[in-house]
C-alpha cells in the first residue's frame, strides 16, 4: 500500500504497488465502516496477497480480496526503518506511472523492507534507502551520472569533492556552473557502488534521490 485517502463513508481509494500491474489505484470497499473489513491488512509495510476486480468502463478497480502474505510488524516500531520505508514507498508512488510493471523496483522495495523489518546487517536504514532511491532512478530513466559531468563530460576528479545538481542529472563541474549539492569523495564512491547494488556509507545520497525525485515528478503524481 502506498496510500490510502477516505472515500465516500466507509470506503477508501487504495493505491498498490503490485509486481504484477505496477502501480494500481482501488476502492476498498468497507473498509471505515464500523465493521471493518479487512482490519490491519491494508497497511503500508506488509506484502500483501491481492485480488482485484476491474469493470469494463470504470477508472478504478475494486479490491475483491487481500490478506497479508509477509506481515512486517516489527519495522513500525523503529522509527529510523519506519521513516526510510515510508520514504521508499512514497518515492515509488510518485516516481512510478501507473500501471506499468516494474519488477526491479518491485524486487528492490522487498528486499528493503524485509531488511528493514530484520534490522542489523551493518547498515542504517538511510543507507539501504539511498541504495534502492539511486536505482529507483535508474530504473525509472532519471538515473545519475555521478562520475563525469553532465554539461562537458569531464570524468570528476578522485579525491576532490564534486558538486551535483540532481535536477540536471548528476555532477556539474564548476566550470559548467556547479551545482546544490557537494559531494565528497567518499561519499560520491560509495553513491557510485550504490547504483551497481551496494549500500553502505550512502546515508548522504538521501537528499540528492530526494532532490531528483523531486524534479521528475509530474504534478499530482
Ligand atoms: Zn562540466
Amino acid at each position: 500500500v502506498v496510500r490510502a485517502v477516505a472515500y465516500g463513508e466507509a470506503d477508501a481509494v487504495v493505491t498498490f504497488f503490485t509486481e504484477a500491474a505496477g502501480k494500481v489505484a482501488a476502492v476498498a470497499r468497507g473498509c471505515r465502516s464500523a465493521r471493518r473489513r479487512y482490519p490491519g491488512v491494508l497497511e503500508p509495510m506488509h506484502t500483501l496477497r491481492l485480488v482485484l476486480r476491474e469493470r469494463a468502463g470504470a477508472e478504478l478497480a475494486s479490491v475483491e480480496r487481500v490478506a497479508i502474505e509477509v506481515a512486517r510488524t516489527r519495522l513500525v516500531t523503529d522509527l529510523d526503518a519506519m521513516t526510510a520505508a515510508g520514504t521508499a514507498l512514497r518515492w515509488v508512488r510518485v516516481g512510478c506511472p501507473p500501471r506499468v510493471p516494474e519488477p526491479a523496483i518491485w524486487s528492490d522495495l522487498v528486499g528493503l523492507l524485509d531488511a528493514l523489518e530484520a534490522g542489523g546487517g551493518g547498515l542504517s536504514p538511510a543507507e539501504r534507502l539511498a541504495g534502492v532511491g539511486l536505482r529507483l532512478l535508474g530504473h525509472l530513466g532519471y538515473g545519475l551520472d555521478l562520475e563525469t559531468c553532465v554539461g562537458c563530460g569531464r570524468a570528476g576528479e578522485p579525491g576532490r569533492a564534486a558538486h551535483a545538481d540532481p535536477v540536471r542529472g548528476g555532477l556539474v563541474c564548476r566550470a559548467c556552473g556547479g551545482g546544490p549539492l557537494v559531494l565528497s569523495p567518499a561519499l560520491r564512491h560509495a553513491l557510485v557502488a550504490a547504483q551497481a547494488g551496494g549500500a553502505e556509507g550512502t546515508e548522504g545520497g538521501v537528499a540528492l534521490v530526494e532532490q531528483a525525485i523531486a524534479a521528475h515528478v509530474r504534478p499530482g503524481g
